[in-house]
């Protein structure tokens, strides 16, 4: 039974295990196509808790085991029971993100747009340098000289060959660089050698990460999402301990998910850079009425409500999930 908001909200840090056995029977499965391939799969897959406070999204990816899925199952309860941290702005600026195609399509999805910053996906296993400088070219051209153009390498290039692309790269005018190199000492020895931000972003996947990128003098910028670091209020948590600028990223999440995001970027006291949580039209529908769907570069700060006719038509078996979430509490600690 789940019980009014003031007691979870109060009691929720106490009590996290009970409290996700309490919501399971409010547990819905979804399985969402995706037109493009993402982690080796076509279909994201999920599920929606709720609560007093309203949904939470629990949607680790299938790799996970139940350690890991703690933290994602603490981002769905908080989103079910306590709700977020007060916002400080009521929109999130979002990036478009370019994949590693060619010039021609990059400068329309760029143009087809209404953001005013642009990812674009570099370092692709069998593309060539030429095939990077020609898509950020077309980007740049697409976007103007107001708008600004970032790079993401997803830890593909080594050091020297990311020194040498981003040096080709500067007439662009790049904002950042995202993940160029792998490991943190990569990212060190490339700082030292570029003149241009580089954010981590792979480095980052639990909530010590971003203190050890900061130590390792490995970047100037982290990317934080809502569900791996354990929900909005951790990753505040995380960033103030950081002291580094802040980009939200997604984990390619529903609208509920996205809503953790979108609450995580607009409670942050500095936001310089826009989000990469414009990730709605990476899946083939929602599970809400009205999708976070990007309108003008930016996100709406609000939360998402699920339509019970949207999720019907994704809605699947929530066995397999109740099941996970749990083995994952069993890892949550108060
Ligand atoms: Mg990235």
């Amino acid at each position: 039974m789940v019980d009014s908001p003031a007691r979870l909200a109060g009691d929720t840090a106490a009590a996290l295990p009970a409290l996700a056995a309490e919501l399971l029977p409010t547990l819905r499965a979804f399985a969402i196509p995706m037109p493009t391939r993402f982690r080796g799969t076509t279909l994201r897959e999920g599920a929606l808790l709720h609560g007093p406070a309203g949904w939470g999204e629990f949607s680790p990816f299938p790799d996970y085991g139940p350690r890991e899925c703690a933290r994602w199952l603490a981002c769905a309860l908080e989103a079910a029971a306590s709700g977020w941290p007060a916002p400080v702005r009521d929109s999130v600026p979002v990036n478009v993100t370019v994949p590693a195609v060619g010039p021609e399509h990059a400068h329309a999805i760029v143009s087809g747009s209404g953001c005013r910053t642009a990812k674009v996906k570099v370092a692709e296993p069998g593309q060539s340098e030429s095939d990077d400088i020609a898509r950020v070219e077309a980007v740049r051209d697409a976007i103007g000289p107001a708008g600004k153009v970032r790079v993401d390498a997803n830890g593909g290039w080594s050091v020297d060959q990311a020194a040498r692309v981003l040096t080709a790269l500067a007439p662009f005018e790049l904002e950042y660089a995202e993940q160029p190199c792998q490991t943190l000492d990569e990212m060190a020895a490339l700082r030292r050698r570029v003149d241009l931000p580089l954010a981590a972003d792979e480095s980052i996947r639990r909530a010590e990460d971003p203190l050890a990128v900061r130590a390792a003098g490995a970047a100037d910028i982290v990317v934080l999402k809502a569900q791996p670091l354990g929900g909005v209020a951790a990753a505040l948590q995380v960033a103030q301990a950081c002291g580094l600028p802040v980009v939200v990223s997604s984990a390619v999440e529903t609208s509920v998910g996205l809503a953790a995001g979108v609450a995580l970027a607009a409670a942050l006291p500095e936001l310089p850079y826009a989000c990469g949580l414009a990730t709605m039209s990476l899946l083939s529908g929602d599970v809400t009425a009205q999708p976070l769907a990007e309108a003008s570069g930016a996100l709406p700060v609000r939360p998402a409500v699920v339509d019970p006719a949207a999720l019907g038509k994704f809605e699947v078996d929530p066995a397999g999930w109740r099941a996970r979430v749990l083995a994952a509490a069993e890892f949550l600690r108060p």
